[in-house]
């Protein structure tokens, strides 16, 4: 065989070595990102036999080299196959990072789509669509179901003293606390500007009025902000309105509409107390 054709031989093993080695890079990424489990150990012994391919690379083509003068024309065959198993090493780890990373962007958007911005609880458009689900779901398996509305009382004084900032402080805690008290099992949401929702799946109007005069009496006691400059701590109360699923209350929008009214009431007889739907 010809010393030009052994060489392109050689050259065709040595591309496909190349291929190898580069497809350790993005496996080597995968292995760092992914959590310790049996993913990430398979990957690790995909990376080293890929480590032994590329000895066998070496060996090959060392072989190859030794033996140039009795080798066939199946060696080119062998040898063009060597270089696509390199590529293919390579791409199967290029595209496996480029899917983990896909799917990580894909997590990260559909957690941003349900999540309020500022406050880091669920949004109104995640409300809306669960508010509709549990009413089925409670309906279908006729089991209670109750939602608590609530709104800080006098924001905008907070607002008006302290300025948009720390109203946002304040918003941000009284969020944080309400999913502290709150059971995993409920659903807490802005519904807008200061006003949040708690769905309460599995509640009936009295263990929803419990949770709501908890909120209540948590909220009163607890600093939602200080001042730095003047180590002022601020405080605020809310009022919340209260609404189960019942005979007449049968459907999402008379359940908001309840509540919105317990709560209009709750501020109507002075601020800082729980109302609950008549209904
Ligand atoms: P009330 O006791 O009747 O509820 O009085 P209020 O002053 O709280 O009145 P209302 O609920 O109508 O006021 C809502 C205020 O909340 C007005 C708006 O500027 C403020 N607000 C709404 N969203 C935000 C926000 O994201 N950040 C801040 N800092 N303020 C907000
Ligand atoms: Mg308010
Ligand atoms: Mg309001």
């Amino acid at each position: 065989m010809s010393l030009i054709t052994v060489f392109f031989q050689l050259f065709l093993i040595g591309l496909g070595a190349i291929y190898l080695i580069r497809a350790l890079f993005p496996i080597r990424t995968l292995v760092l990102d992914l959590p310790t489990g049996n993913l990430r150990t398979r990957w690790k012994v995909l990376s080293i036999l890929i480590g032994f391919f590329i000895i066998g690379y070496i060996v090959f083509a060392y072989n190859l080299w030794s033996n140039r003068d009795h080798a066939n024309n199946l060696v080119i065959v062998v040898s063009a196959m060597l270089l696509f198993g390199g590529v293919f090493a390579y791409l199967v780890g290029d595209l496996a990072l480029q899917t983990m990373n896909d799917i990580k962007n894909i997590a990260i958007l559909k957690h941003e789509s349900v999540t309020d911005g500022l406050l880091g609880i669920k949004n109104r458009r995640y409300f809306d669509q669960r508010i509709q689900e549990e009413v089925t779901l409670a309906k279908r398996y006729k089991l209670p179901l109750s939602i608590i509305l609530l709104d800080i009382d006098h924001f905008k004084n907070v607002n008006d003293t302290y300025g948009h900032k720390i109203g946002d402080e304040v918003l941000i805690s009284l969020a944080q606390l309400i999913v502290r008290v709150a059971r995993d099992t409920d659903i807490v949401a802005r519904y807008g500007g200061e006003e949040i929702v708690i769905i309460t799946p599995n509640s009936g109007k009295k263990e929803a009025e419990n949770l709501a005069e908890r909120l209540r009496g948590v909220i009163e006691k607890t600093t939602v902000a200080k001042i730095d400059s003047t180590q002022e701590v601020i405080q605020v109360t809310a009022s919340f309105g209260v609404c189960s699923l019942s005979p007449v209350i049968t459907d999402k929008d008379a359940l908001i509409e309840e509540a919105d009214q317990a709560l209009y009431l709750a501020k109507k007889y002075g601020r800082n107390r729980v109302a609950c739907s008549n209904w």
